[in-house]
């Protein structure tokens, strides 16, 4: 059975003005049943609008979302709302996610009872079952959501999410709102839990040294475009488009030492008005003048395996004198 395929996606969003922003331009790749995707980029980069078309809670304006060959997000048809309870997301607020009133034990249970997934008699069990599954133990049931730490309150979203028998979990800075002894909890029982469960996920980031512990594979995001796909080994190890470098240079415990700390020069430019050529070009220090003027199509690199969108990898930026007289 093959697992998650994205094909072709485009997202525009109307404004007010009329006008029309691409949040989301050409995005296709695959994740394999059992593999853990990374999307990672700066905030407004389109990765959680990307990770909600996977989910089938926003629909594309072209393309296709399929899970084990079956429709996500583009069929319209009755088989959409069985079909979503195959993929469950994970937001980065757990509270905001888990009802006040509710206790967490009916909670967790709600999705898969309305769903048809839990015969009455059962819940119970299966909910202790899964308190246990996540670390917890099976008699916090019974308790509210506000008499549990934020990590115990995302290991409860956890619970919750796996009672629906997912075949594709989609993490959206599951960890972002947690201190970081507590985010290396989480993502241990992360890690665990997939390896149990042989679970796929896609795990949206803009923390490279969260993502690195998790992925196998990783996709850069930037504007609205992938523009690194990349095994993780290889893209911590040598990283091939300027915007990831960049990236990297820009995190103090990931660089190269302290002193090369440096944060991306410029600022991420609008989507409504993106810079042409390749969107990245005002702040590339590598940027040359067919940069300005010619999108770089994601392409295997020839040396490491990896897809990067760049001119680099593509014979070069143009050499100044001549792209100037052309
Ligand atoms: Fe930089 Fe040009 Fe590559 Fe874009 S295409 S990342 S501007 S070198
Ligand atoms: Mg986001």
């Amino acid at each position: 059975k093959p697992g998650l395929v994205v094909q072709g996606i485009d997202r525009l969003t109307g404004r007010t003005s009329g006008s029309t922003v691409h949040a989301l331009s050409d995005i296709s790749l695959a994740v394999a049943r059992g593999e853990v995707l990374g999307l990672v980029g700066e905030s407004g980069c389109g990765k959680s609008t990307l990770g909600r078309i996977i989910s089938g809670i926003y629909g594309p304006s072209e393309g296709k979302v399929q899970l084990a060959g079956k429709s996500v997000a583009t069929d319209r048809g009755g088989s959409i709302d069985k079909l979503t309870t195959k993929v469950q997301m994970i937001h980065q607020d757990p509270f905001a996610s888990l009802n006040p009133r509710m206790k967490v034990g009916e909670t967790i249970a709600e999705g898969p009872r309305v769903h048809g997934l839990l015969k009455s008699g059962e819940a119970r069990a299966r909910v202790r079952a899964l308190l246990e599954q996540v670390g917890l133990e099976g008699a916090y049931a019974d308790r509210l959501p506000h008499q549990f730490s934020g990590g115990q309150r995302q290991r409860i979203a956890v619970a919750r999410a796996l009672a629906m028998e997912p075949e594709l979990l989609v993490l959206d800075e599951a960890v972002a709102s947690l201190d970081v002894s507590i985010q290396a909890q989480v993502l241990n029982l992360f890690m665990a839990l997939r390896r149990e469960l042989n679970l796929t996920a896609v795990f949206i980031s803009h923390d490279l040294s969260v993502v690195r512990h998790v992925c196998d594979r990783v996709a850069i995001m930037y504007l609205g475009r992938i523009v690194e796909l990349a095994s993780a080994e290889t893209l911590y190890a040598a990283p091939q488009h300027p915007y990831t470098k960049a990236l990297f240079a820009s995190i103090p415990t990931l660089g190269t030492g302290r002193a090369a700390f440096q944060p991306i020069k410029g600022e991420i430019p609008s989507p409504l008005n993106p810079p042409g050529g390749c969107a990245f070009h005002p702040r590339c220090p590598m940027a040359g003048p067919r940069c300005k003027v010619e999108l770089p199509v994601l392409k295997p690199t020839l040396d490491n395996g990896s897809m990067v969108a760049c001119h680099l990898n593509d014979g070069g930026t143009g050499a100044p004198e001549k792209a100037e007289a052309a």
